[in-house]
């Protein structure tokens, strides 16, 4: 027996948060240290509540 809703049922949507700088969108966060990140490709720098934001993004509910 196998669940309908299977992950490869073509729904899988992965969605991405927009750089909050210049709204590309960001693939990756890159730590360079406490409180210091930066978006991934656009590299733009971001704030660690900022990057809390990218990911609540995703969670939203
Ligand atoms: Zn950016």
């Amino acid at each position: 027996m196998l669940p309908e809703n299977s992950p490869d049922d073509g729904s899988t949507r992965e969605t991405f948060p927009n750089c909050p700088a210049c709204g590309e969108t960001v693939l990756l966060v890159t730590t360079h240290g406490p409180g210091s990140h930066a978006c991934q490709p656009c590299g733009c720098p971001v704030s660690p509540g900022a990057m809390f934001e990218l990911r609540g993004q995703n969670t939203h509910e």
